[in-house]
């Protein structure tokens, strides 16, 4: 299987050297050059695989590039870091299904793309004899899934910024508390924007970049959302086991990467009736799918905070299906946002648009009324982002139809915003309990380009 780019200016690459790649270098993202559809018989066979199993089929319908024994091995690994056998189970609560992504080391469904891809990366750079610093930036939750994904493997070194004292402190702690020697993390006395653009100039560096061969774990790597594939299969197969017809996703989405996964399933044949995307007071995506109006605003932070985001980096990805595959006209879109801050779609467009997609936006306070209400009903409690899915569900999903949310964090990774809503601090998970006695490294550093850049000279691979 070969990768193109969304903009349609480079030669196609294989599947591993698009997993290198992860930003095209046309500046598109990339994308299989054909996305192979299922039959029914082939479905059906799967039914009965683990989650590893399913994990392998899939991905290797895509990884043609890797020996299937090589791959395997892989995907074990990977998900031997999750504390339940099944990976994602699924459980009934008050009518919906909830997909449960949180049971990797971090407590959010980050983990389940990024332990893989930090095995990818590390199984790669073997084979190729190179090395990689990765070098990041974090608001709070993809810098952990992150260092997750790499610490202790040769050849690659991270480096992860985040605002000193302005991530919650569980967050810091699940960052500092990785002392693998390979594993640096930096608080720079700054914002989360200062750190973001530190990062961007270091990137920018060519020189710089060249020379620590600098690698970002962003979610555009297509590795991730193939990862992400996975678990809608694995849902469906519980679901309908179980005797759910219609079913539609709810996916609580910021960067649009985890619901492009499911259209992703969608397109390969998985019978899924629509996909739900829910958004918080960030919702321009709302807007595009619900108006047509795809038009840039402030980002408005909330009690979802993985969700406050204005313009969606994997949205490209699905505009490419939207423009039937025409990259010139992907190229004058992004020319036309560059410009105006906007993208208009012709009726016919949306029209298709609404065929694959209900959305709604959901605010703050019908969050917690949310977490509250589910817990009151089920004793079950909801994280925000999740519970941002669950009341787009409520609203949206038809009576003939089966809801399954994506369950996107672990309660106690929110725990604040559960606590306003329920009164109840949910407990931590074993993995967590007594992380604030663990031993922690973390270099405080000004918000200055020049000193983060000396200490990453003076610790990169
Ligand atoms: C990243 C994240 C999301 C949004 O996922 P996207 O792939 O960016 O749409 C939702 N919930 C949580 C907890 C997250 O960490």
């Amino acid at each position: 299987m070969n990768y193109i780019s969304t903009r349609g200016q480079i030669e196609p690459v294989g599947f591993k050297d698009a997993v290198m790649m992860g930003l095209a270098t046309d500046g598109g993202l990339l994308l299989p050059e054909r996305v192979p559809t299922l039959s029914a018989a082939t479905l059906d066979s799967w039914r009965e695989l683990s989650y590893q199993q399913l994990a392998f089929e899939l991905i290797s319908l895509y990884a043609t590039d890797i020996p299937a024994d090589d791959l395997q091995d892989l995907i074990n690994r990977s998900y031997a870091t999750f504390d339940n056998r099944e990976i994602t189970p699924v459980v009934h609560e008050d009518g919906v299904y909830i997909l449960e992504l949180f049971h990797g080391p971090t407590l959010a469904f980050k983990d389940v793309a990024l332990q893989l891809l930090g095995n990818l990366f590390a199984y790669l750079l073997k084979e190729r004899g190179e090395k990689m610093n990765i070098v990041g930036a974090t608001s709070g939750d993809t810098g952990s899934a992150a260092i997750y994904g790499v610490r202790g493997k040769e050849n690659i070194n991270i480096f992860i910024l985040h605002p000193h004292l302005k991530t919650s402190p569980i967050q810091a702690l699940q960052m500092t508390t990785v002392t693998d020697a390979n594993v640096h993390n930096i608080a720079a006395k700054g914002t989360f924007d200062d750190c973001q653009n530190i990062v961007k100039s270091l990137f920018n560096d060519l020189p710089f970049k060249e020379k620590y061969a600098l690698g970002a774990v962003n979610s555009i790597n297509w590795a991730r959302v193939l990862a992400q594939v996975v678990y809608y299969f694995y849902a469906w197969f519980r679901v309908t086991d179980n005797g759910g017809a219609n079913v539609v996703f709810s996916v609580p989405t910021g960067n649009f990467g985890d619901i492009f996964a499911g259209y992703i399933a969608k397109r390969m044949g998985l019978p899924v009736s629509k996909l739900l995307l829910a958004t918080n007071e960030n919702n321009i995506l709302t807007r595009f799918i619900n108006d047509g109006d795809y038009s840039l605003g402030d980002v408005v932070p909330t009690v979802s905070p993985s969700m406050d985001i204005q313009l969606a980096s994997n949205f490209e990805r699905y505009l490419f299906y939207l423009f039937d595959e025409n990259p010139a006209r992907v190229r004058d879109a992004f020319v036309e946002l560059t410009q105006t801050g906007r993208i208009a779609f012709s009726s016919n467009e949306l029209a298709r648009v609404r065929e694959e997609f209900l959305s709604r936006s959901v605010n703050q306070a019908e969050t917690l009324e949310t977490i509250a209400a589910f817990h009151k009903a089920t004793g079950y409690l909801l994280d925000p982002h999740t519970a941002v899915g669950v009341r787009a569900a409520q609203e949206l999903v038809p009576a003939d139809a089966t809801p399954v949310c994506l369950a996107t964090a672990h309660p106690a990774k929110f725990g604040e915003a559960v606590e306003q809503a329920t009164g109840i601090a949910p407990p931590f998970p074993q993995a967590l309990a007594g992380i604030d006695r663990l031993p922690s490294r973390c270099a405080v550093l000004e918000a200055d380009r020049t000193a983060i850049k000396a200490f990453i000279e003076e610790n990169a691979l």
